[in-house]
């Protein structure tokens, strides 16, 4: 695609830590041309650089978007030719104003869990589980739009479920048992106050447990069944190398997003390290390390991905990237 046919583009939540990162990751994007910019009603009608207070470390925001004035999150606020949305909206705003830009004829990409569990509703990870990116047309017809609605999923199932894959192919998966520790800025801007966090631990994420559980049978399921079963021994070798092996559809595309190895294993014992890892393959690949045999279940292991980028924003722009060059868009 050539740049001056790229494709016009929108970030619905346009001022939050996902919606920042979206415009970080389109800016110069091969295919998108990010033309608008929405928030809430409070901020419409100002500039981004006005209201939108820039938080990702090491990057400044883009001047294309910081003279961009900031619309209200309605079909209509957006210029005609808008295809695409990118929603980091808030799951209790997410669906009225999802469906509305579906209606609208928009494709929209949604980081929200509003729509991730509904049969028709793609929770895609184009590594994973491209083929169910055929629900929408499915969900065309069901509902009666000609838009539609595409999820990523819970950015810890996300990376989870992108280990779990290979191995689930060449070994079959019968149990996962998982720990998940988040990063803060996983709970959005602001957050949390400071002083909650200083000198803690915070054991409980609303939603968070049930979601990695449903999630992960949606993704690893295949569109007809939607479920799984696992099995057979394996050598750590054969599981490694399962991982370094794995060349799915979007690498084997060369879409613009996926990163040349989307599944990392780290030798050394003390990796994967947030500082060190979260940013292999520009954010969008899965570390992994510390690979040996567990007393309980057969393996245990440790994974890191980046969760505004692999587990948000590049999430969503990849899935947007396999739907356009399987002409659904
Ligand atoms: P956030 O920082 O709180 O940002 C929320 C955005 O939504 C802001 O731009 C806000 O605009 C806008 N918004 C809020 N209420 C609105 C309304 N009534 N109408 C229109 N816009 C409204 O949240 P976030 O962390 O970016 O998360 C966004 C979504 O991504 C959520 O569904 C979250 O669960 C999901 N997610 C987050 C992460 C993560 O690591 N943070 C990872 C995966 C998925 P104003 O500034 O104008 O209020």
């Amino acid at each position: 695609m050539h740049a001056q046919s790229r494709i016009p583009v929108a970030v619905l939540g346009a001022t939050g830590m996902v919606g920042q990162r979206f415009i970080e990751l389109l800016r110069d994007h091969p295919w998108f041309e990010l033309v608008a910019l929405a928030a809430s009603d409070r901020h419409e009608g100002r500039a981004y650089a006005e209201v939108a207070k820039w938080r990702l470390p090491g990057s400044e925001m883009p001047i294309s978007a910081a003279t961009l004035p900031v619309v209200a999150c309605q079909p209509e606020a957006l210029p005609a030719d808008v295809k695409i949305a990118f929603s980091a909206l808030p799951t209790e705003v997410a669906g009225e104003v999802e469906a509305a830009f579906a209606r609208a004829g928009i494709a929209v990409f949604s980081n929200a869990k509003q729509y991730r569990m509904e049969h028709d509703v793609p929770l895609l990870i184009p590594e994973v589980n491209a083929d169910h990116a055929a629900a929408i047309a499915q969900q065309r017809k069901q509902r009666g739009w000609p838009g539609s609605i595409i999820t990523n999923a819970n950015c810890s199932a996300t990376p989870l479920v992108m280990a779990l894959k290979p191995l689930q192919q060449a070994f079959g998966l019968r149990k996962v048992m998982v720990t998940t520790l988040q990063a803060i800025s996983g709970a959005g801007y602001p957050g949390l106050p400071s002083y909650d966090i200083l000198d803690n631990a915070i054991p409980y994420i609303g939603g968070e447990e049930q979601k990695v559980e449903s999630e992960t049978r949606k993704m690893l399921g295949t569109w007809e069944e939607g479920h799984i079963e696992l099995a057979s021994d394996a050598a750590p070798e054969e599981i490694i190398a399962a991982w370094q092996n794995y060349k799915p559809e979007p690498q084997r595309l060369k879409l613009p997003s996926a990163p040349e190895q989307a599944l990392i294993y780290r030798t050394e014992p003390d990796r994967p390290q947030t500082l060190l890892d979260r940013d292999a393959g520009h954010g969008m690949s899965v570390t992994m390390g510390r690979l040996r045999r567990c007393p309980i279940l057969s393996y245990k292991f440790v994974l890191l991905g980046h969760n505004t980028i692999r587990g948000a924003a590049g999430g969503s722009i990849l899935n947007a990237e396999l739907c356009v060059s399987k002409g659904l868009i």
